[in-house]
């Protein structure tokens, strides 16, 4: 990564794992929830997907440590992490 003149870009920054949803294919059987060790997983009330479900998703994405239990829990393939 190049480091400009005035950019202030800290190890955690260029670190930080980002966790995606494929929010359509969600269900939302709260499995990714339960497993998440951050606690950092929720529904999303206020949406509702093609199905009809309300979709999980990542509050607080900078507190997640990229273990990928989410992904790996998650019986329909919708999560997607990347370290
Ligand atoms: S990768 Fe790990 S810490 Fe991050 S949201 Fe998924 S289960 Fe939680
Ligand atoms: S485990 Fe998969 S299908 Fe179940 S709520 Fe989480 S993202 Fe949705």
């Amino acid at each position: 990564m190049l480091f400009e003149r005035g950019q202030i870009t800290t190890y955690r920054d260029v670190d930080m794992a980002r966790v995606t949803f494929n929010e359509d294919l969600c269900k939302g059987c709260k499995l990714c929830i339960d497993v998440c060790p951050k606690k950092i997983v929720v529904i999303k009330d206020d949406v509702l997907n093609k199905k009809g479900y309300h979709p999980a998703g990542v509050v607080e994405m900078d507190k997640c440590i990229g273990c990928a239990f989410c992904a790996m829990m998650c019986p329909d393939c919708v999560i997607t992490v990347e370290k």
